[in-house]
């Protein structure tokens, strides 16, 4: 972490262990492609041990962890997902974001998505804040993290902000 208190990391998805929240940002490339799960049960957490899921966007490298075939990836966890983003994926066209749709829906189903704006506390100790331009609509990806995380490669331990795997695994996350 910086002085000023940023996150600059190299990976498509992060875990953030505080007590029994076990919060994951971003899912990568997918269950099949990513090693995201497999870190997570290696780790003893298992993907039903994530109860959050926060998403920045809706580019396939970070959404299509989310579920397989309709089928979410993490039952337990209520999904996170920046409002901007959402009022982007109803009016793009469907040959855009119909994948990312496809990845976010049977959340939507399980009425287990809230929204977030850029300047929200989107879970506890991590704020939203606005960038733009890497979207066609500008986008809040979750990156202040308020407390005092301690960046871990490879490791969780309580209110530690842990890379899934070793950098030279998770850039395929
Ligand atoms: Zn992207």
């Amino acid at each position: 972490m910086s002085a000023e208190g940023t996150v600059t990391a190299s990976v498509l998805s992060l875990v953030l262990v505080d007590g029994d929240r076990v919060a994951v940002f971003d899912t990568g490339n997918g269950v099949g492609a990513g090693k995201l799960v497999p870190t997570l049960e290696a780790l003893g957490i298992g993907a039903a041990g994530v109860t959050q899921v926060v998403m920045s966007h809706w580019h396939p490298d970070h959404i299509n962890g989310l579920s397989t075939d309709g089928v979410l990836t993490f039952p337990n966890a209520q999904v996170f997902f920046p409002q901007p983003e959402y009022d982007f994926l109803q009016n793009a066209p469907a040959d855009v974001v119909g994948g990312a749709v496809a990845k976010l829906q049977p959340a939507l189903d399980a009425e287990q998505v809230a929204f977030y704006n850029a300047e929200d506390e989107v879970v506890s100790g991590v704020q939203a804040i606005a960038t733009h331009g890497h979207t066609p609509r500008p986008y809040v990806v979750p990156a202040q993290l308020r407390r005092q995380p301690t960046a871990s490669r490879g490791r969780c331990r309580p209110e530690r902000l842990c890379i899934a795997a070793q950098p030279r695994v998770a850039r395929r996350l």
